[in-house]
């Protein structure tokens, strides 16, 4: 199997990968870790790379894709591959397309990993990981264990310094704006590419991702739950305009019978309110419409 993992930082792509390199015994080729690991050998590559990397920005196409070419000529990866972090541009993209026709195995799949930002935000921000055995944990949702508590030797846990709040939110805008909407716009018309919702518990998300490989097709669970949640938006702001106009016409009954003094006062208020919600409301819809275009 030839598959390409799509997702922003965080989106647990990677620790899917292992699962399903351990499933398949197909290797898992994660660009990340082997710019990394250039890094940590000092590398004249690592060198280079270790500013672009810090800041969140991409290394050059031609680069990767000298680096994919010379991984998949690897024995390991002739009875297929995960790539994790590639490609992230249209050009590395293509590139591929055009390697693998090169050595006639094209792609079988195309996943995209889908999760809310907010969500994104928490994971990375607690992704620590141990500089002796490289496990990966999450103060918010898996702490450390075994081994790597704090305090045994040579465990320790970092944070990458690319997962730090400024880096992790350049990376992020790099994501959004080179990888997810240009490369799965690429990958759209190939009828490969599959979107999984990847939030929830780490198994939930490997029973999804293997019962969309298994069906080969994929696409609507990410529209269909953003769709939900916008639904669930709207009702929830609805029910508290309800809430607000209920409240402003009790102050106004209860006005009503202290005087016209207070009927004024009580006017003077519902209108403000009033005014308030039909701000609000009228800055919401452009964005709505300009959103559905
Ligand atoms: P990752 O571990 O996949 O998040 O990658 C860490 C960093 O390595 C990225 O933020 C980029 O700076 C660099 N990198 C990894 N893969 C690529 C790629 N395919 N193209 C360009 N830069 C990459």
């Amino acid at each position: 199997m030839r598959i390409v993992f799509m997702g922003a930082p965080g989106s647990g792509k990677g620790t899917q990968a292992q699962r399903l390199e351990k499933q398949f015994s197909i290797p898992q080729i994660s660009t990340g870790d082997i710019l990394r690991k250039h890094l940590a050998e000092g590398t004249p590559l690592g060198l280079r790379a270790k500013e672009i990397m810090a800041s969140g920005g991409y290394v050059d196409d031609e680069t990767m894709l000298a680096i994919i070419r010379e991984r998949l000529a690897q024995p390991d990866a002739a009875q297929g591959f995960i790539l994790d972090g590639f490609p992230r541009t249209v050009a590395q993209a293509e590139g591929l397309t055009k390697l693998l026709a090169e050595l006639g195995t094209p792609l079988d799949a195309v996943v995209l990993f889908d999760v809310d930002t907010e969500q994104l935000v928490k994971r990375v921000s607690g992704r620590r990981t141990c500089e002796f055995c490289k496990k990966v944990f999450n103060i918010n949702f898996a702490p450390a264990s075994g081994e790597c508590l704090p305090g045994r030797t040579g465990h320790s846990l970092v944070q990458r310094p690319d997962d730090r709040e400024d880096t992790f939110k350049e990376r992020l805008r790099k994501y959004e704006e080179d990888t997810r909407k240009p490369v799965s716009h690429y990958y759209a018309s190939t009828g490969l590419m599959r979107i999984v919702d990847a939030e929830g518990a780490i198994d939930e998300v490997t029973q999804r991702l293997l019962t969309t490989l298994a069906a080969g097709g994929g696409g609507v669970a990410a529209p269909r739950k953003r769709a939900q949640a916008a639904s669930r938006r709207r009702a929830t702001r609805k029910a508290k305009a309800v809430k607000t106009m209920r409240r402003v016409v009790r102050k106004l009954k209860k006005a009503a019978k202290q005087g016209r003094g207070a009927v004024k006062a009580a006017r003077k208020a519902a209108r403000k309110r009033v005014s308030k919600l039909k701000a609000k409301a009228k800055r919401r819809t452009p964005a709505r419409r300009k959103s559905k275009r």
